[in-house]
């Protein structure tokens, strides 16, 4: 057994698992990146860590410095969010501030917010504030390409034809796919998109222009180009909706016991198009970016479900207290 310094020595390395249903149902051999299993349960571990490290080593950030950042997803996260999120960086001592989910166009958007917040509180602190900006900076990416792609490339000895997933900053598609390109030329790489985001058209023609409809996927659906994806290719963009993605979530914790999130669902349903474009036989790789326990209020409501007119599994339509007619030989 190995003795870990800290809980910042957990992160990453998580293993990948081999997706028995959609790999049976396609012929390719789809493994899923296990992200749930860094120590912060999601794939924003990567990049959380390295900002900070990097910006020690600037001298930035000193011990007992402020971080801070304005997201959506896993490293914070503003009003339209999964409580279980919330209340998972209360308990990591992060102080919250929720604001109205605004469009990025808007000056009071989360990401604007958070930089004035930041500017606001720099001279006061004296042991220097990092704003992580995970949007534009670019050691979020490197994250990925460190660690990520190369983590990858050996855990499948290089037996590795397609990889696709989904963009909330774009930092786990460009990092990776930038490291296996340099590894392997023809590596085929996709782009997951959820409805109402701009990459599937972005990386088709050039152009950040929204898809129709939306998602209840959290931390995924990015709406303009960043420095962080405008120089990657994509060879497969596509546009998913939730009602083709969630089956494949639920599937998945019905018969191979995981529990995973509405981005991975994205994601998943991502590597099964990409499965029927290349043909049986290739392996392809996806993330699977968090646990879909963070989301159980959302995504494994039936009320919820039903609400957006999404599937509900078989399993999830089941009254509680149906199995009362277990206890009949009680009454007696
Ligand atoms: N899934 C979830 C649940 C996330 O929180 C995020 C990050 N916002 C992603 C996927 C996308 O990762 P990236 O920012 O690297 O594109």
């Amino acid at each position: 057994m190995q003795i870990r310094e800290d809980l910042g020595h957990l992160i990453g390395n998580t293993p990948l698992i081999y997706l028995r249903q959609v790999s049976e149902a396609t012929g390719c051999r789809i493994l899923g990146k296990a992200e749930f299993m860094n120590p912060g349960q999601s794939v924003k571990d990567r990049p959380a860590l390295h900002m900070v490290l990097e910006a020690e080593k600037r001298g930035d950030l000193k011990l007992g410095g402020l971080i801070v950042e304005g997201t959506a997803g896993n490293t914070g996260i503003p009003d339209t969010q999964a409580q279980e999120k919330k209340d998972m960086l209360h308990l990591c001592g992060a102080e919250l501030i929720e604001v109205p989910a605004l469009p990025y166009k808007d000056p009071n958007s989360y990401q604007h917010v958070a930089r004035r917040l930041a500017n606001s509180l720099r001279q006061s602190e004296p042991n220097g504030i990092l704003f992580a900006d995970q949007w534009n900076n670019l050691d979020n990416r490197k994250a990925h390409y460190l660690t990520t792609g190369p983590e990858i490339w050996v855990d499948t000895n290089g037996n590795i034809d397609g990889f696709i997933c989904s963009v909330g900053t774009g930092g786990t598609i460009a990092g990776v796919s930038s490291f296996l390109r340099e590894v392997k030329s023809d590596i085929v790489i996709g782009c997951a998109d959820p409805q109402g985001a701009a990459m599937c058209e972005y990386f088709s023609h050039g152009e950040a222009k929204s898809s129709t409809g939306s998602s209840i996927a959290e931390g995924i659906g990015l709406g303009r180009e960043t420095a962080i994806i405008s120089d990657i290719k994509v060879d497969q963009p596509m546009t998913i909706p939730d009602s083709e993605a969630l089956p494949y979530i639920f599937d998945l914790a019905a018969n191979e016991g995981m529990i995973v999130g509405g981005s991975s669902a994205i994601n998943i349903a991502g590597a099964v198009r990409l499965a029927r474009e290349l043909g049986p036989g290739h392996t392809i790789v996806t993330i699977l970016c968090d646990y879909g326990t963070r989301y159980q209020s959302k995504l494994f409501n039936r009320s919820f479900l039903e609400g957006k007119k999404l599937p509900i599994p078989n399993w999830l339509k089941k009254e509680v207290g149906s199995h009362s007619d277990l206890f009949v030989e009680n009454k007696t």
